[in-house]
């Protein structure tokens, strides 16, 4: 079976949302659990590391390639379990992810609405804990089915094992790699919970008391597609940076220097400050470009590909970026997309 699927030296640039990266030397597109473990089988006998992509949106691939077998993560399938005033949704890590949160909203279910329109897949969203407008994909996760390259099993770890934290997650850690999401199963409710608080939002509904499941998706829709260039014409991986997380008295210092910093006190005291603003308003960063690679003139966290930038010339930018960042406000900044 397994060669019908396997295939050698493929460009992988396509399949990413930067439209960037060299060849896999072997690259396979699995469907089921069963095809899963045949491809991580032969990866085994080949004595080569397993990458997993999804939809490729959150990632940057070396001009060179990789010396790996790269698995295209096509395992779909959506099961609901009804529960008294929740349900369980259980989908494939294949499933594309706005599709699903389009079918839970239209089910009527709340909870995944506010991380409506982001790209990439469902297997990816527990791996940095997609985030956005005040919720974090973590919240709603009740347990994560994964198959573990090393121990050659599937086994099903809960939210507890996950460790999420800000963009962070186990299957970020070295234990935590070796492990390939084959299903998410997500809590949601059959009553409204409204998540309005995030800035842009209260904004949006000020005038708009009890709004509907479908009008809070659709203003997520709005407000994000006024910020992010469309990625599937330009190429993007959205932000490119995590916002640093500080001591409350590294906070205090640089607010004393920026009075109008935003910072969001975090529930273990440090401080969560906007690196969009540092980008833009402390370094005047915001729609730099330099040959094919910018930071977006409409939100400078978000890097953008032109046209030919080369992965090179992207981790070049990148350091720049990074030092200019240091050298106003001695914070080392932490990259959000995943580097092959
Ligand atoms: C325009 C734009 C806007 C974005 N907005 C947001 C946002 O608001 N919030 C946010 O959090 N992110 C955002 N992102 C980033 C990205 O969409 C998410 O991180 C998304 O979850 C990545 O999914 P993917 O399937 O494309 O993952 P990929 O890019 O394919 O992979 C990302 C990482 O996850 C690993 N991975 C993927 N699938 C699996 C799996 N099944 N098992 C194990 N490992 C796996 C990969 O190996 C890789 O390390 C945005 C990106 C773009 C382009």
């Amino acid at each position: 079976m397994i060669s019908g699927i396997w295939k050698e030296d493929v460009s992988l640039a396509p399949y990413t949302t930067l439209k960037v990266g060299g060849k896999a030397k072997y690259f396979a597109v699995v469907k089921n659990e069963e095809e899963l473990k045949e491809v991580c089988s032969e990866a085994r006998r080949l004595d080569l590391p397993v990458l997993v992509l999804g939809g490729g949106s959150n990632l940057l691939i070396s001009d060179e390639g990789i010396d790996a077998v790269v698995i295209k993560n096509e395992i779909e399938g959506i099961l609901y379990q009804e529960l008294d005033d929740e349900v369980l949704v259980t989908a494939g890590g294949g499933e594309v992810w706005d599709d699903l949160v389009s079918d839970i909203v239209g089910r009527n279910l709340w909870g995944l609405e506010n991380l409506s329109a982001i790209p990439g897949t469902v297997g990816a969203t527990p791996i940095q804990n997609v985030g956005a407008y005040g919720v974090e994909a973590g919240e709603l996760i009740e347990s994560v089915r994964v198959y573990d390259i090393d121990k050659d099993d599937f086994i099903t770890l809960s939210v507890a094992d996950c460790h999420f934290a800000y963009r962070d997650s186990f299957f970020k850690t070295a234990g935590g790699r070796r492990n390939i999401i084959v299903s998410v199963t997500y809590r949601l409710s059959k009553k409204p919970r409204p998540r309005l608080l995030y800035k842009d939002l209260a904004e949006y509904f000020k005038a708009i008391a009890n709004p509907s499941l479908q009008e809070v998706r659709q203003a997520i829709i709005n407000t994000r597609a006024g910020k992010f260039p469309d990625w599937t014409k330009v190429g993007t991986a959205g932000s490119f940076f995590k916002n640093p997380i500080i001591s409350s008295e590294e906070a205090a210092e640089l607010v004393k220097e920026y009075p109008t910093l935003p910072v969001f006190v975090q529930e273990d005291g440090r401080a969560k400050i906007s690196l969009g603003y540092i980008l833009d308003k402390i370094c005047g960063l915001r729609g730099l470009r330099e040959g094919d690679v910018g930071l977006y003139e409409k939100q400078a966290l978000i890097l953008v590909n032109y046209g030919g930038a080369s992965a090179l010339e992207i981790k070049e930018f990148v350091q720049k970026i990074s030092d200019a960042v240091f050298e106003k406000t001695k914070i080392k900044i932490e990259q959000e997309v995943n580097c092959w």
